[in-house]
Order: structure tokens, then C-alpha cells, then sequence
């Protein structure tokens, strides 16, 4: 028999992605083994948002075949669409395929011998039609599922490459979300994570019908499932119909991950992102009028082309100023083929990085003032595994970290804590009530 082992680098979606290739050879007979234990066949599915994403990958790739230069290398995803002689250019890289045959590997590959070239499978993104399903699990404890409802993107951001590495918009039919959410629910997953390249652009169309996300939601919400996360929604697509749904039932998880990109007016532009600051703001305190308790993400970039020191000013004031709990920030990284690469005005690397740490330090102070927020309440939290250091970590609906000493009882329940204290950075300490109770059993 032989044996494969997976690694995934990026976003939920290819995570979710990984899982399924991961199926695929389940189903044909391999063992599948941990990242960096020696396997047969080794898969790497890539991520390209960066030049560090590129760099990271590359690196993954020459570690596995030094040690187990036997092992038949595979590289798909984002990186391998767009760059693939770059990959094929790394001595024992074997096969490299792209988005749209990262999930028919089988059609390319029977013997997995090792040869003295690369192959490389790669159709042209314009021509990539096909919605690939994909589900995933975060742990072998099944606690979140990662559920592909869309794939692709119609938008245009002048940084991005992500519409040229996964083609344009698509989605999978409602139905089979449907039924690949019951398959989630039966397997025992207590909460369904939502992912897509732009989920809020939902679209399925079936005759004269229409399916959009509020659809897929309103139909989710019929099933017999513990939580189900939005995640991460563009604010131009989050409307007053699913904030309300959201806001109706005790199912969706009163958390949001809403990308800001910049909060300068020019640079929004510049960026061609699809709303203005104010948008941005009036929609954040909807949220928070709406939704009882709700934890908010954005993600920001630093050091656009162009970014003067006051528009960065403007950006960190816009988000100091908003009810935030988290922020995820990247600093630009130019990307071949888009269109920001030709804007004048280069901020400098080690400015960038100064621009984004001041900003991750703003982070740290959102977040440990929303989670102070909750010390001494009760919150429900739904625990994953316990950890080599003896705690037990799972999120709220809300998306705060806790931790709780001992206990292998809590894996995969969710169960009410009392939330003690938080420094902000890490997960907040929580202490089970009814331990007695808990104790007798
Ligand atoms: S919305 Fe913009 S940033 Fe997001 S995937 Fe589409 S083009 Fe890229």
C-alpha cells in the first residue's frame, strides 16, 4: 500500500480543498500520513497571496525532498496556476497542476514513478467553468467543518491575483450545499464554517430562479446543526436580509469577517474596492446596534502603492475609531500581472512593515478590549482538543479564544464557562461552572 501526506498553505477554502484531494486517495487505497512523516507521494496545495506565500512554499517544497528525495512531489494550488515553470524549476518537483485539475489528479498521474522532469497540467484560468465540492474538518475531533459554497471572483482589486488563479465567480448548486451539510451534520461536526474566494457573491441560477447567499442561509438555517459561521463576507454584500436572519436565529454565530483593505478614500479607489469608508463605517455599527455581541475582524493592507504617511494615518484612525475586535494585516506585496505592480509611488519595504506592526499593536489593544468585555459572563464555547499544556481551547459564537485546565470531557461540547481573564493576546482563561455536577458523572 501506499501512503501520501498533504500540506495546505493559505486560506479556509484550500484547506477545504486539501481535505477532498485527501478523499481521493483515501478512496483509492492509501495511507495517509501527518505532514513531515516520510509518505510515497507528498501534495502540496499553495497559496499565492504574497511573495512570502511563494517563498514559503518553495521552501516546504526543497525541505520534503531532502529529506525523502524518494518521495513523488505534487504542487497545486493558487501558486502552481499562476507560476508553474517557477515550481517546475525546483529539482524532484514531479507533477504541477492547476486550478482546474487540481481535483482530477487521478487523470494524470497512475504509478507515482519518479522521474527526471516535471510534468506540468495547467488549462488556461479563462477556461476553468467547473465547481470542484469541498469540505473539510479542522481536527480528527470534528468539531468545524469548512463548507465550499463558492469559488472564484468577478471583482477586480488592482492588488489581487486570486481572480487569475481561481477564475471567475461560480457556485455550487444549493442543493448540494444542502446535502453536503447533512453529510457534515451525520459525520457528528457541531459548527459549519462558510468559505469561498468571495462568498458573498453566492450565485446559482436554476431556470427561472435565482439563488443567492441569503438563500443558501435561510435553507442551512432549516438544518439540525449546532452553529454556522458567515465568516468572511465583502461589506458591499452584506445587506440588511442576512444581518437580520443572522440576527433571528440562535444558530449563526454573531461574527463577521469584513475586509477593509484601507480606510483612505484615494486608496480605497485606487484599490478599486467596491465601497467607501462610510459604507464601511455605517455598516460596522449596524452590526453592532443588530447583533448582540458581535466580534467583527477586518483585514487591512499597509504600504499600497502611493500610501503617503497621512493616508496610513487616515486608515489607523478610521479603524481606531470603529467597534473592531481583531484585525488581519498583510503588508503589499507586488504580484506579477495586476495592476497595482504599475502604480507610481513604491512605499519601501521596511516601511511597510513599520506601518503594519503599528497597526497589529492596535490589534492586540481592539482585542483585548472586546474580550475584557466579556470577563465574569457566561459564554457557551465549543472545545476542540486538549492541548499538550493541559488546557482545553474552543471559540464562543463570537470568535474569542478560551482556554479551561484539564479536561477531555469538554472535546466537542459546547458548554456554558465563566470567562476570568484575558492579556489579549492569548486565549482567554475560563473556568467550567458545575464542576461538581460534571465530577459525580
Ligand atoms: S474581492 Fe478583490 S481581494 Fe477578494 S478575491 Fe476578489 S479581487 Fe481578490
Amino acid at each position: 500500500m501506499k501512503s501520501v501526506s498533504l500540506h495546505t498553505l493559505g486560506c479556509k477554502l484550500n484547506y477545504s480543498e486539501t481535505s477532498s484531494i485527501a478523499g481521493d486517495f483515501s478512496s483509492k487505497g492509501f495511507i495517509l500520513k501527518e505532514y513531515g512523516e516520510a509518505s510515497d507521494v507528498f501534495v502540496l496545495n499553495t497559496c499565492s497571496v504574497t511573495e512570502n506565500a511563494d517563498k514559503e512554499c518553495r521552501q516546504i517544497v526543497r525541505s520534503v525532498i531532502r529529506n525523502n528525495p524518494e518521495t513523488y512531489v505534487i504542487v497545486t494550488g493558487c501558486y502552481a496556476q499562476l507560476q508553474p515553470e517557477e515550481i517546475a524549476g525546483i529539482e524532484g518537483v514531479d507533477l504541477i497542476l492547476g486550478a482546474g485539475e487540481k481535483f482530477k489528479l487521478f487523470d494524470y498521474i497512475h504509478n507515482f514513478e519518479k522521474k527526471d522532469y516535471s510534468c506540468i497540467y495547467r488549462s488556461p484560468v479563462n477556461e476553468i467553468k467547473e465547481f470542484d465540492e469541498a469540505f473539510s474538518a479542522d481536527s480528527d475531533l470534528r468539531t468545524r467543518a469548512f463548507l465550499k459554497i463558492q469559488d472564484g471572483c468577478n471583482y477586480k482589486c488592482s492588488f489581487c491575483t486570486i481572480p487569475q488563479a481561481r477564475g471567475s465567480s461560480r457556485s455550487l448548486e444549493i442543493g448540494k450545499v444542502a446535502d453536503n451539510a447533512k453529510m457534515i451534520i451525520d459525520s457528528g461536526y457541531r459548527e459549519i464554517v462558510l468559505t469561498g474566494v468571495n462568498t458573498g457573491d453566492y450565485e446559482y441560477q436554476s431556470g427561472e430562479n435565482r439563488f443567492r447567499l441569503i438563500d443558501v442561509l435561510t435553507e442551512l438555517e432549516k438544518l439540525n446543526i449546532d452553529r454556522i459561521r458567515i465568516s468572511s463576507i465583502e461589506p458591499n454584500l452584506l445587506n440588511d436580509e442576512i444581518i437580520s436572519l443572522v440576527k433571528s436565529s440562535a444558530k449563526f454565530c454573531n461574527h463577521f469577517h469584513i475586509p477593509l483593505q484601507s480606510g483612505d478614500p484615494e486608496i480605497l479607489k485606487a484599490m478599486r474596492r467596491r465601497y467607501s469608508r462610510e459604507l464601511y463605517r455605517d455598516l460596522i455599527y449596524k452590526l453592532k446596534d443588530e447583533i448582540r455581541d458581535v466580534g467583527i475582524g477586518a483585514d487591512v493592507i499597509t504600504g499600497f502603492p502611493g500610501e503617503s504617511q497621512k493616508q496610513f494615518e487616515n486608515t489607523f484612525d478610521f479603524v481606531n475609531s470603529l467597534p473592531v475586535s481583531y484585525l488581519h494585516v498583510f503588508s503589499y506585496s507586488e504580484r506579477k500581472n495586476t495592476d497595482a505592480v504599475m502604480l507610481p509611488g513604491k512605499v519601501e519595504v521596511r516601511e511597510r512593515k513599520r506601518r503594519s506592526e503599528l497597526l497589529r499593536k492596535l490589534s492586540d489593544k481592539k482585542r483585548f478590549d472586546f474580550y475584557s468585555g466579556f470577563t465574569e459572563t457566561l459564554q457557551d464555547v465549543l472545545f476542540e482538543s486538549v492541548r499538550n499544556d493541559g488546557f482545553t481551547e474552543g471559540f464562543t459564537t463570537n470568535y474569542i479564544r478560551v482556554k479551561v485546565k484539564d479536561t477531555s470531557s469538554l472535546e466537542n461540547t459546547i458548554e456554558s464557562v465563566r470567562l476570568i481573564s484575558t492579556d489579549g493576546i492569548k486565549p482567554v482563561l475560563a473556568e467550567r461552572i458545575n464542576v461538581s455536577a460534571f465530577s459525580d458523572n
